[in-house]
């Protein structure tokens, strides 16, 4: 299926690695010509190179914390008409919420409620007057079904989506379409760092680490962050304007509910 998207322009944030990398590299694909962003400049170069040289299209790395107004000002500076804007930001910390204080919290909501909220706010009137519009937030799969020692991410990432959901109502009849995809355990770097700990301590090689813990998942695997990257480009298409403020789960049915 032909998406529609070439041409069009995007910026993917916190795309260095990861599901972001992965949704830079499956939009690429597409034709659509990007500005990505991470804090370190040299991975985040590294992949862009990756990203032209595999895809052949235009991609500007923008190095910068994405959750600092400096940060969002350079990506929209390089970008300033996306019709194509995919939020990401690292994750909080997890802990035990007794050891949290405000300045925490904070952060918290800055990184994973504010950054996406305020780059919605930058680009959305000039998607309704382009009559183009699409935004997709990476979130989480704790948004429904928390994971008590991510408290912090439990809660900033339940604001984001419920802000979220009044706003995809609201632009939806200007072809501006925004929706969520929840992350369940997907094999990136973040990931793999916690599997290696457990590899490391026990003496037991990685994989079979990653094999067990994925044992339980209905598909018995962890998600490749390239299946996230291609259902981030299908939201993204052209062909998507009347999937508005869903929140797409992708955990392999580990979320057990008749009603996903
Ligand atoms: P990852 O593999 O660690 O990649 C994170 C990417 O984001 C890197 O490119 C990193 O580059 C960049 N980044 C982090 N903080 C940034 C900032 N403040 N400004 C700009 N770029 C930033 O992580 P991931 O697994 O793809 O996770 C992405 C998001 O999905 C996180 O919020 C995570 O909590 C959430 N999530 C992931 C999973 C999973 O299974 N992977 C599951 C649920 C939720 P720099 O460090 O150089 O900035």
């Amino acid at each position: 299926m032909d998406l529609g998207l070439k041409g069009k322009k995007g910026i993917v944030c916190a795309a260095s690695k990861g599901l972001g990398r992965a949704c830079a590299m499956s939009l690429a694909r597409e034709g659509v010509e990007l500005v990505i962003t991470a804090r370190t400049a040299s991975d985040l170069e590294r992949t862009a190179e990756e990203i032209r040289k595999e895809t052949g299209t235009k991609v500007t790395p923008v190095a910068g914390d994405i959750t600092t107004d400096a940060g969002r000002a350079a990506a929209l500076a390089a970008c300033p008409a996306p019709d194509i804007l995919v939020n990401n930001a690292g994750g909080p910390p997890r802990g035990d919420f007794r050891d949290w204080g405000r300045e925490e919290w904070i952060n918290a909501v800055n990184g994973n409620m504010l950054t996406p909220i305020m780059l919605i706010k930058a680009v959305i009137d000039g998607m309704i007057e382009r009559r183009f519009g699409r935004i997709v937030n990476i979130t989480s799969a704790s948004v429904k079904s928390p994971i008590p020692e991510l408290g912090m991410s439990n809660g900033a990432r339940a604001g984001l989506t419920g802000f979220v959901a009044g706003l995809a109502r609201q632009v939806a009849r200007h072809n501006v379409v925004i929706n969520n995809i929840l992350p369940g355990p997907f094999l990136t770097d973040r990931l793999r760092s916690g599997f290696a700990e457990a590899a490391r301590t026990s003496n037991r090689p990685i994989d079979e680490i990653v094999a067990e813990r994925m044992k339980g998942n209905p598909a018995g695997r962890a998600g490749d962050p390239a299946e996230f990257g291609d259902a981030c480009a299908f939201l993204c298409s052209a062909k998507v304007s009347f999937i508005v403020g869903h929140n797409l789960l992708l955990d392999g049915g580990a979320f057990n509910s008749s009603i996903a």
